[in-house]
Formats: structure tokens, sequence, C-alpha cells
């Protein structure tokens, strides 16, 4: 035989119970991504491979009936994690129906009837199986990451595997040795299926936990990106915007507009109704530009209440009026603080790329400094206007 059976259940149940312990050390207690119910599963695992491998030196009602029971338990924990980890309620049901059923299946077979408990029980774990695909495929944020894949489609090949050891099983096509020193796999396909299914089980926890740190990542990616009041991007993250789009609109020659919106006499407010409220007026302002921009406009807080605007394919003509739109709109709405309402203005500097009429800027550094020149001038204007500054760099011969 090509496996010693004892050794590889000895190594299984060392496997699973060293990475239930290193998942249990790294976890915080109230956490709630699922990874300590995981841990949990595969601690039961752990166990269920101790029992078996002592089958014919304990009694078989543990060998057979706990460690059967103690497995359908273990994918129940699975599927509690997956839950966990969607911040969706406990599966009661879904959890405890598979244990209540496999107590039933594996109390009423006789310990001898290999071929039932094989072929039963293996439709059982298919169910569980087909549970916890079903959950993980509703996970549509999840389904964009790597481990999410390597976590469904281990648990997805686990069904032909399954369905091939309990339709043989129930079959009788193959002959069942139950002898203590042939407790498990005691003929070639029932042992491929066995270890098929434990590098599956495997690769499914490392799927697990790669897409717990997945998202863990995604969401201190969106922090870093993310300006805590507004919700909008802020500057490192605009920038960075910033910089593809304006590779885009060189290669393709298409016109791109920048605004700079700063609030008038903004320390005003601050200063007669608090820094709350100053904030209050930011998120509100935040939602009257958003609500005024399409979707592939790019809205960013640049500063303490300074707006950057980008607008892809948009051309001098376009940002200018999209900026005395957004002028008027906020003029036009009073900002509720408490029992009050107050009126606020802002000034816009704006600033257009556009191939078509030949006016270009050499980088967008360039862009932004003019944008912020269009601003100042707007301020010394008298504020509450939109300000275009005339192009201050020379067409280069080669993109002309
Ligand atoms: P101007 O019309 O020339 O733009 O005048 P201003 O008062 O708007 O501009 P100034 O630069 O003098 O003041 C900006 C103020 O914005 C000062 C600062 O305390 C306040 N500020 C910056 N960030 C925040 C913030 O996050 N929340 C609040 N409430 N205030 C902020
Ligand atoms: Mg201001
Ligand atoms: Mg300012």
């Amino acid at each position: 035989m090509l496996l010693d059976n004892k050794t590889l259940l000895f190594s299984l149940m060392l496997i699973s119970g060293m990475m239930a312990l290193s998942l249990t050390i790294v976890t915080r207690k109230n956490e709630s991504d699922g990874i300590r119910r995981w841990a949990g599963a595969l601690a039961l695992e752990s166990l269920v491979w101790l029992l078996v491998a002592s089958r014919g030196t304990i009694p078989d009602f543990y060998s057979i009936v706990v460690a059967n029971v103690l497995m359908v338990t273990a994918q129940a924990m699975k599927l509690a994690a997956i839950h966990a980890y969607r911040k969706l309620d406990f599966p009661r049901l879904q959890c405890f129906v598979p244990v209540v059923a496999a107590i039933a299946l594996f109390m009423l077979l006789p310990y001898d009837d290999a071929r039932y408990r094989l072929g039963l029980g293996s439709l059982l774990f298919t169910a569980q199986f087909v549970m916890i695909l079903r959950a993980l495929w509703g996970d549509t944020e999840s389904r964009a990451g790597n481990a999410w894949w390597l976590l469904f489609g281990a648990s997805l090949l686990m069904l032909p595997l399954l369905a091939l050891r309990s339709i043989v099983s129930l079959s009788g096509a193959m002959e069942f040795v139950t002898t203590p020193q042939s407790a498990i796999a005691p003929n070639p396909v029932q042992l491929g299926v066995f270890v098929g299914l434990t590098a599956l089980n495997l690769l499914g926890a490392m799927g697990f936990i790669l897409m717990v740190k997945e998202r863990g990542d995604r969401e201190i990616r969106a922090l870093a990106m993310t300006d805590p009041l507004t919700r909008i991007l802020n500057r490192r993250a605009f920038m960075s915007q910033a910089e593809k789009q304006t590779a885009v609109a060189l290669r393709h020659h298409l016109p791109l507009a920048l605004l700079m919106i700063d609030i008038d006499h903004f320390k005003r407010i601050n200063d007669a109704h608090g820094h709350p409220a100053g904030d209050k007026v930011l998120v509100r302002v935040t939602e009257l530009l958003t609500s005024h921009l399409r979707t592939e406009d790019i809205l960013a807080r640049y500063g303490g209440e300074e707006f950057c605007v980008l607008l892809p394919s948009t051309n001098e003509a376009g940002a200018l009026a999209l900026a005395d739109k957004l002028r008027l709109a906020i003029e036009k709405t009073p900002i509720p603080l408490g029992d009050k309402f107050i009126s606020i203005t802002i000034s816009v500097g704006v600033t257009a790329c556009d191939f078509n009429s030949s006016k270009l800027h050499p980088d967008f550094t360039s862009m932004l400094q003019d944008a912020d020149r269009a601003l100042y001038l707007a301020k010394k204007k008298g504020r509450n206007r939109t300000v275009q500054l005339a192009l201050s760099y020379a067409i280069p011969e080669s993109a002309a």
C-alpha cells in the first residue's frame, strides 16, 4: 500500500490541530470575521482524525458515531464561519439539521455497515457543501478576490468526489473490509477519494483565511484613500487618480478639465457656529457637489475646505458650465445648522486641457498650478465666482 493509514490519519490530526491552534492564537477574541469558527471546525476535525486513527483500540461508538457526528459538526461550523464573515445571522437550521441527521444516521446503522455509512454519510456532506457554496456565492464583494476562488473551487471539487464515494459505496461495487487495520481506505478508490477530500479541505481552509486577509487589505486600502469626514477621496488618492486620467487623456487625445473649489469665508462659519458646525457644512457641500457630478467625474477633498474635481472627457466650455452650475447650486441651497439655516458660497478655479483647441498642459502638476492660480483670482475678484485661467503653456511641437 502506497500510504499507511495510521500515519496518514496521525499527520492529518497534527495538521488540522496546528492550523486550529495558530488561528486561535492570531485572532482577537471580539473579532467577528469567522476565523474563530473555522479554527473550531479544524480543531474538531483534528479530534475526528484521532478517533478514526484509534479505531480498534477504542469502542466503535467513538470511532464511528462520534467521529462522524463531529465531522458533520465541523462542516456546520464552516458554514457558520462564512455567515459570520458575511455578517449574516447564525444559520441555525442549516447547521443543526445536518448534525441531528448525522446522529440519527450513524446511531441507527450497524457499525459494520460501511456501505450505507459511507454512502449516506457522503450524501450528508454533499448537502453541507452545497450550503457552503450557496453562502459563498452570495458574497459578490469577495468574489473579486483570488482567495474566494480558492475556497469556492475547493468546496466545488468536493462535490464530485463525495458523489463518487457515495455512488461507489451504495452500489456495493467495492468490497469493504472493516477490520481495524483498514478502517478507512480499504481500496484504491476509497483511498484516492479520501486523500483528494483532505487536500481540498486544507485548500479550503487556506482559502478562507486568505479571504479574510484580502478583505482586511481592501478595507485598509480604502481607508488610506478616503477622507474620514466627507468619505470622498483624499488628496493622495486624488493625485494618483489624476496621474492615471492625465495619461489616458494624453494617449487618446481626450480633453481633461480640473476645478478647484474653495468655500468662501469658511473661517467665519467656524468662528460663529463652532468647529462641528463647520464639519457639517463640509459634509453637506460634498453631498451637493456629488449630486451634480457624473459618475466618471472624480471629486476629492484636497485640503481643509478645498475640493478638487477632475472631469475626464470635458473641454473648457463644459468645465466652465459645470463650475457655474455647482457654484449656483451651493449659493441657492441653505444649509441647516441646528434650528437655523446658513447660506454659503464657493469660488471656483477652472483649467482645461483640450486637444481640439490645441490647449495643452505638459503634466498634471501644471494643471493644478493653473487651477490654483485661477482660484486665487476668483478670491481676489470678490469670491462667489468662477474664473478660468488663460493658458500659460505653449503648445509642444510634437503634440500639436
Ligand atoms: P477664503 O474665502 O479666503 O477662502 O476664506 P476662508 O476663511 O474660507 O479661508 P481660510 O484659509 O482663512 O480658512 C479656512 C478655515 O477652514 C480654517 C480652518 O480652521 C478651517 N478648516 C480646515 N479644515 C477643517 C475641518 O475639517 N473642519 C472644520 N470645521 N474647519 C476646518
Ligand atoms: Mg476658503
Ligand atoms: Mg482654503
